[in-house]
């Protein structure tokens, strides 16, 4: 079977790939055990190099692997590199911290010696979205590779290509044969994939419909899996909130990669007193977007991914709309392929899709509160909890309201942001388990303890 991959830019199917027969999955599968030994018995140091050399591969094919990255999932060019120089020094990071996120941790008790170490566990499979093609994908590698596990790779199906120019990153690393894989499979083999007694555990990165069906299956093995899932981050604007500072993000958190990341600033949760100010400004400086060709610096708002995702946004929008919301700015499909214009709705309520779902591309919420204590309560009204963000002159009182916003993480007076130096992840419904920092590095091993009487 082949799945056609059309450019969102012009709508030219531009590559078709072909998917994995029963004999090449198991080719990968086999590959990814053997390799796993000689791979965990290396030292830190040594697969550190490794992933410092992927980092250097990344850097020095930086401009082909952003023309696949804009070609399969419409990616800004500028956006697109910056992506690939963060994976880059993700693999620095890692390759330079491994060693102090995986030393022995000593535990005071009556034995001799009683401690934690953390012990590689094997082969690691991943499904990944296509809304940060390379990021998704390094953000869980880079630490994953240190710890000594083997990875196999299921990108998502717009991304093929992207795929394989992580692959030949790696390689050209001299990361060995087997241990790190791309299966080109659909998801019916992927459940398989999941069920192979030589796959340890799985991530997903993906919408919530995927984590239930891979959560599910994962479950029936009892594989442990981590969920990086669907977001609908709350912007809190408190009546001192710098306007300038506060609009300039709230444009960025909402429109940058054409509104297709989790933790973009979903829902603006505005105080009553500064709502109209606040309101106005970000109609004007949202409505300055320029759509376009993503390969031109001049387009500042990139084409959403896919036309059926473009579709999809526009059904919540119109279903919101006649349900009561008000179309401030944009609201209606553009003229390229998946084009949709900055949107921003006015007056959105309980019961309407842009306040009970993620709306995932360039559509902005407003939701007008009383007052601080209202603005959490509407913050927290919702299933998602991965991130959310404060804007106030008081960083206190910032900090005061993101402690009690129910998400894996909150920002006072800053974007929300994938760090590595910082756990990222999610509460409710927008999934388990960690990335980044030690706590991502330390889901996918063994913490074994050792008790020496
Ligand atoms: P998606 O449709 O769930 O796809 C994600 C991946 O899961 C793809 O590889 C997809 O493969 C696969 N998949 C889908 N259904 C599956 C199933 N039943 N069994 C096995 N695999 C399955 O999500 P998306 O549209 O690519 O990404 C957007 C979603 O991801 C949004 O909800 C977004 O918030 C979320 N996301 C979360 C994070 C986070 O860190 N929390 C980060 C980025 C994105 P196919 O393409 O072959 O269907």
């Amino acid at each position: 079977m082949m799945t056609e991959v059309p450019n969102p830019a012009t709508g030219q199917v531009e590559h078709r790939q072909a998917l994995m027969g029963a004999n090449a999955v198991e080719a990968a599968l086999h590959a990814a055990q053997a390799a796993f030994p000689e791979w965990a018995q290396r030292s830190l140091d040594a697969r550190g190099a490794v992933l410092r050399n992927v980092g250097a591969a990344l850097r020095a094919r930086r401009d082909a692997i952003q023309q696949v990255m804009t070609a399969e999932m419409g990616k800004l060019k500028k956006e697109a590199l910056a992506e690939i120089d963060k994976c880059a020094d993700a693999c620095d990071f890692y390759a330079e911290n491994a060693s102090k996120y995986l030393q022995h941790e000593p535990i005071k008790t009556e034995a001799q010696s009683s401690y934690v170490r953390y012990e590689p566990i094997g082969c690691v499979f991943a499904v990944m979205p296509w809304n940060f093609p390379i990021w998704q994908v390094f953000r869980f590698l880079a630490p994953t590779l240190m710890v000594g596990n083997t990875v196999l790779l299921k990108h998502a199906s717009n991304v093929p290509r992207c795929a394989d120019a992580i692959a030949d990153a790696l390689r050209e690393g001299g990361v060995p044969e087997g241990v790190f894989g791309v299966l080109h499979i659909d998801n019916d083999q992927a459940a398989e994939v999941i069920k192979d007694p030589r796959v340890a555990a799985i991530t997903l990165t993906g919408s919530e419909r995927a984590g239930k069906s891979i959560a599910a299956t994962a479950g029936s093995v009892l594989k442990k899996c981590v969920m990086e899932l669907g977001g609908s981050d709350a912007f809190v604007v408190l009546d001192d909130a710098d306007l300038d500072k506060t609009v300039a993000a709230a444009v960025k958190g909402r429109f940058d990669n054409a509104g297709q990341t989790c933790i973009a600033a979903k829902r603006f949760i505005v105080v009553d007193a500064i709502a109209d100010a606040f309101v106005q400004r970000f109609v004007e400086a949202a409505g300055k977007l320029k759509t376009g060709d993503p390969n031109d610096a001049a387009t500042t708002l990139a084409p959403m991914a896919r036309q059926d995702l473009r579709d999809e946004l526009h059904h919540q929008v119109a279903s919101s709309v006649a349900n009561g919301a008000t179309v401030l700015l944009g609201g209606k499909p553009g003229e390229g392929h998946a084009e949709y214009p900055a949107t921003i709705l006015d007056g959105v309520q309980p019961g309407m899709p842009a306040y009970e779902e993620e709306l995932f591309g360039p559509v902005a919420s407003i939701l007008r509160v009383r007052d601080e204590t209202d603005a959490v309560r509407v913050a927290n009204d919702t299933s998602f909890g991965l991130g959310g963000s404060v804007w106030t002159a008081d960083a206190q009182r910032g900090e005061r309201v993101a402690q009690q916003l129910q998400c894996g993480a909150a920002f006072v007076n800053a974007i929300v942001k994938s760090d590595v130096r910082l756990p990222f992840g999610g509460s409710k419904r927008s999934g388990y388990g960690r990335e980044l920092a030690n706590h991502g590095m330390h889901e996918f091993t063994n913490i074994k303890t050792i008790y020496v009487a």
